[in-house]
């Protein structure tokens, strides 16, 4: 996303600012005692479970009418008419029951220029994948979007724009995030299960809207930074050095040059197998 490119200096303050948040969200993270959204409207108990029913979770049913700030057509997606997505305070940082495994997530795209490239690595170690897209890349780049889905990997929601979300005005959060759910559902079928707040900044509304979408948020384990292009081995380290079961991983396949993503999932997920973690995707 454009948005996302700034003048180097100030990307490389970011970069290490957002090396120590990652930091410290991970040794938060082990004081949990489980893995995700712990401070949810249910309590500790409604985090591992993510399809089921759960208790106390307030889910809210709205009419098509209220999907998106301007419908411009009748669209609404499936689940929304169902109303089991909760209202989460928090966004899940890990996933947990999946055993000894991981998942790689991908953001901002689908770009033609780095996308192809990470679906054939995916596809020659066998594995499936996340990737949030944001809307206004996804319209022009449909047969990515297909791809992907022929592939079996999840394709969530990244907004269309990529904006600060608590920036935005709640009607403006729901066109956001409604719009690129409508270009997923018409591309592929179905609407996202799962969406991520670009820069992982969600708030109250965008939690409300996320689920009334039926969507799930999803943050991340482990962030490569790959977006500051620290390098294809500094990418490779913090991967391995933040393997984990369950771990999420954060890069990117659009915003910029992401050769150095490409080339460091190449080096990463072969060593990710060996060291006997599987990749998988959440089900819900
Ligand atoms: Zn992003």
């Amino acid at each position: 996303m454009e948005n996302d490119q700034m003048p180097q200096n100030r990307r490389s303050v970011l970069c290490i600012a957002a090396g120590v948040a990652a930091a410290t969200a991970v040794a938060l993270l082990a004081d949990e005692r489980f893995d995700s959204p712990a401070a949810g409207p249910a309590g500790p108990s409604a985090a591992p479970a993510l399809g089921g029913p759960q208790a106390g979770t307030v889910s809210t049913v709205r009419k098509s009418s209220a999907y998106r700030l301007q419908p411009m057509t009748a669209f609404a997606p499936a689940r929304l008419a169902r109303g089991t997505t909760p209202v989460r305070q928090q966004a899940f940082v890990r996933m947990p029951g999946l055993g000894r495994s991981m998942v790689l997530t991908f953001d901002d795209g689908p770009d033609p220029r780095w996308t192809p490239q990470i679906l054939k690595t995916l596809r020659l170690h066998g594995v499936r994948a996340m990737f949030f897209v944001c809307g206004e890349m996804a319209v022009q780049n449909r047969d990515l979007l297909r791809e992907m889905a022929d592939d079996g990997h999840v394709v969530g929601n990244h907004s269309w724009s990529h904006p600060l979300l608590p920036e935005l005005a709640p009607a403006r959060v729901r066109d956001e995030l409604g719009r690129t759910s409508e270009v997923i559902e018409r591309t592929l079928g179905t609407p996202p299960l799962w969406y991520r707040a670009p820069y992982g900044a969600w708030d109250r509304h965008s939690f409300a809207i996320g689920a009334e979408l039926g969507m799930e948020p999803v943050a991340w384990t482990i962030d490569t930074l790959d977006w500051c292009e620290p390098g294809t081995g500094s990418i490779v380290g913090r991967v391995m050095d933040g393997a984990e079961p369950g771990a999420i991983v954060l890069s990117h396949d659009a915003g910029g040059d992401r050769s150095q993503s490409v080339a460091a999932l190449s080096r990463y997920l072969p060593k990710l197998l060996q060291a006997g973690y599987r990749i998988k995707v959440p089900t819900r």
